[in-house]
């Protein structure tokens, strides 16, 4: 373990971490559709523990953390959560103690993610549902920070008006225009970073529904964004019923991408952004000559069980 000193610059924060930003954008052959070009921008490949998605959600939290001297981290996820594992990792090697509040009871029953966090020194705290809807309740909150000297509360899924810059960051990094741009949605900070990205250009933005969320995560995004636009939807046609929810169709559709494409994806996010394109295409719903831009958020550690 080390710290990082105060002051430091993302740049020397991602030094530090081995961040391998700016990710690389891969090309998809795809036959089928001769007139599209579908290419990946790969956060999978961002580090190798941190999930890429959360790495560009946390950035600039955990920098204003160092320069602030917090030296503990309290936030909230399920037991699979690639968000508590990637901060429990950057808090590790920053030498910032952190609190889990983990919805559910896996006490006899460590999932790899808790078992990960918790080799790392993460306190994990089980909490029923009913406290764990409280997340966002300011007392409930205040009540959780008293707890420690110079602690602070990250939001589920890293996901706040902080997190749009690191986010936003991903579309800086390209290198091409792209029509369209499409990812997964749960916690909607990565969606409400990428439309803030693309603003001041032509791009939309198309965000895939990973939950029974319609309604619920446009309002999440909207309320995250700073200026009201309208380049960019939410598709619920493909959460599978809900969040983690699979099929053996899903299943399937996994292990043909990856075999095409020699890309690793997980149904949770991943896998129902991928079918959603693929039927998506199949449909006709790209006009010809579009060029598509899907980010692989990563996750690939919750596939684990
Ligand atoms: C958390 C996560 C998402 C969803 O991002 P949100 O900002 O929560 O909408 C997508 N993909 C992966 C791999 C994730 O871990």
């Amino acid at each position: 373990m080390f710290n990082v000193p105060n002051s430091q610059s993302t740049f020397d924060l991602q030094q530090a971490l081995n961040i391998d930003a700016p990710s690389p954008v891969h090309t998809l052959i795809t036959p089928d559709y001769p007139n599209i070009q579908l290419d990946v921008k790969r956060d999978d490949l961002l580090h190798s523990v941190i999930s890429g998605n959360k790495w560009r959600k946390l950035k600039y939290a955990l920098l204003k953390a160092s320069n602030d001297n917090v030296e503990h981290i309290i936030s909230f996820g399920g037991g699979y959560s690639n968000h508590l594992h990637a901060l429990a990792f950057t808090c590790h090697r920053l030498g910032i103690s952190m609190t889990a509040i983990v919805r559910g009871d896996y006490t006899n029953n460590l999932t790899p993610m808790l078992n990960d966090i918790s080799a790392w020194g993460s306190n994990i705290q089980y909490v029923d549902r009913k406290t764990y809807q409280r997340r966002e309740n300011k007392d409930y909150i205040s009540e959780l920070i008293q707890q420690y000297e110079r602690g602070i509360v990250i939001p589920e899924g890293g996901s706040q008006s902080l997190a749009l810059s690191g986010v936003s960051e991903i579309v800086h990094e390209l290198q091409q225009f792209y029509d369209i741009i499409i990812a997964p949605v749960g916690s909607a900070g990565t969606l409400a970073g990428i439309i803030d990205g693309v603003s001041n250009t032509n791009s939309k933005v198309l965000g895939i529904g990973v939950l029974k969320g319609q309604g619920y995560l446009e309002e999440l995004v909207s309320r995250f964004l700073p200026n009201e636009s309208d380049n960019w939807q939410i598709n619920h046609q493909y959460h599978f019923a809900g969040y983690a929810k699979s099929t053996p169709e899903l299943v399937d559709f996994c292990q043909r991408f990856e075999a095409q494409h020699k890309i690793t994806i997980e149904p949770v996010y991943s896998g129902k952004m991928f079918f959603a394109i693929d039927d998506l295409l199949s449909n006709g719903f790209f006009p010809s000559g579009s060029r598509i831009l899907a980010i692989h958020t990563g996750g690939l550690q919750g596939k684990r069980s």
